[in-house]
């Protein structure tokens, strides 16, 4: 019996068989893309023109900062970053496989998305949560 995993935000797609993924909004009518749901589309104005499309796992680092301090329970320091992803839409979250050094962390430096259980968390029937991270994109 396998525990089910819960995604640690909606936008976060757990499909039944196949691999994780982060999910967009784009519009039928200027190929924009948004994170979450919305029926018009924001850059064009196009009404009921949005379906959900599936973002990429690529894109590069737009900025961060390095957070000392935080709730109890979560390892300081960590970097939270904000990436634009290849589609070109900005998307937050925490840098790992990185030392939260300033000198070793460059703006552009292209990352991929990965998946990872969210820091341990359960909920009440012992689900685990999966969550999304950011880690620098092994040159190949
Ligand atoms: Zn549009």
């Amino acid at each position: 019996m396998s525990e089910k995993r819960l995604p640690v935000v909606e936008y976060l797609k757990i499909p039944d068989d196949g691999e994780p993924y982060l999910e967009g909004h784009k519009c039928g009518n200027c190929s924009a893309i948004f994170l979450g749901a919305r029926s018009v589309c924001s850059k064009c104005g196009a009404r009921d023109q949005m379906s959900t499309t599936r973002l990429s796992n690529k894109g590069k680092l737009y900025s961060y900062s390095i957070v000392h301090r935080s709730f109890p329970g979560i390892e300081v320091p960590y970097i939270s970053a904000i990436v634009d992803l290849e589609d070109g839409v900005a998307i937050k979250g925490n840098l790992v496989d990185t030392e939260p050094d300033p000198t070793k962390i460059k703006f552009d430096m292209p990352v991929d998305v990965v998946f990872a259980d969210a820091l341990g968390r359960k909920d009440r029937d012992g689900n685990s949560y999966l969550s999304f991270f950011f880690k620098p994109s092994s040159k190949s």
